[in-house]
């Protein structure tokens, strides 16, 4: 039984993080950690390697992943279960999603068409949830727009990634559904709910060489990660793997 790195069951209060975009990759998974914050650097060093390990090639992604502490988006209760490949409740029903959905779905955003000429613009995140993806897309992307339908999440939200500063996040409590058109147009769409169909808006506002990314519910009911990329031409969908996500739902509550 591999041992597992031991975690504080309360988190350090108001400890000044490092500067987002200032992080690196810890140098190594095997340095000795001694106090809590290194502790934490091994322990998302492990995870960095089987998220490599599992066929997560670019970089930055594994940089942002390494950079953004998981711990502090979960429940005390599920400190330690953290940097596991798991997603974990939030509450109200809606989960984090694990660690190598939002590497591959981060990887996936980095590879449209405007992302590999110019680096990653405008992002729509759809389900904005503890705010974790919306930390490691804030590496990754200049703007990070992010709309939630549930007022106790956004919330959460806020108060998670407050101690990050991220200057580059916009919080949004709305519908998802109809994305967010102030902020269009958007190199790329994420979400991180699953429906039945592409709402149009996304399309939308969707901008040519952008790509979204997307769980959403094929033919036999099964829910497949879906890339739809907005070229001169018009929009080219691909279906990649199966995946569990929770419901995309319209309305605020
Ligand atoms: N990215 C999140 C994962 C959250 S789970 C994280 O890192 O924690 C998906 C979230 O999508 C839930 O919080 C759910 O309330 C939200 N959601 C579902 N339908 C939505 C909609 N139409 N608009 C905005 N958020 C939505």
């Amino acid at each position: 039984m591999q041992r597992r790195p031991g975690f504080p069951a309360r988190l350090p209060g108001a400890a000044a993080p490092a500067p987002v975009r200032a992080a690196a990759v810890p140098a190594a998974a095997s340095a000795v950690p001694s106090g809590v914050g290194l502790d934490s650097a091994a322990v998302r060093a492990r995870m960095v390697s089987k998220l490599a390990a599992g066929g997560i090639t670019s970089a930055a992604v594994l940089q942002a992943m390494a950079a953004v502490e998981r711990h502090r988006f979960v429940d005390s209760a599920l400190v330690n279960q953290a940097y596991e490949d798991t997603s974990l409740p939030i509450g109200l029903a809606q989960t984090i999603s694990k660690p190598s959905v939002v590497a591959r779905m981060c990887e996936l955003l980095l590879g449209a068409e405007s992302a590999r000429a110019q680096g990653l613009g405008r992002v729509l995140e759809i389900g904005t949830g503890c705010g974790y993806q919306a930390a490691v897309l804030s590496h990754l992307a200049r703007e990070v727009y992010t709309v939630e339908r549930l007022r106790a999440l956004h919330d959460k939200a806020r108060h998670n990634l407050r101690p990050f500063r991220l200057a580059n996040v916009h919080l949004l409590l709305g519908d998802g559904m109809v994305g967010y058109a102030k902020g269009a147009p958007y190199a790329a769409i994420i979400s991180a709910a699953g429906g039945e169909a592409v709402p149009q808006e996304w399309c939308d506002q969707l901008a040519v060489g952008g790509r979204l990314v997307a769980p959403m519910a094929v033919a036999s009911g099964q829910q497949m990660l879906l890339v739809i990329d907005k070229t001169p031409h018009g929009l080219k969908q691909n279906v990649l793997e199966p995946v569990h996500f929770v419901p995309l739902k319209s309305g605020i509550a």
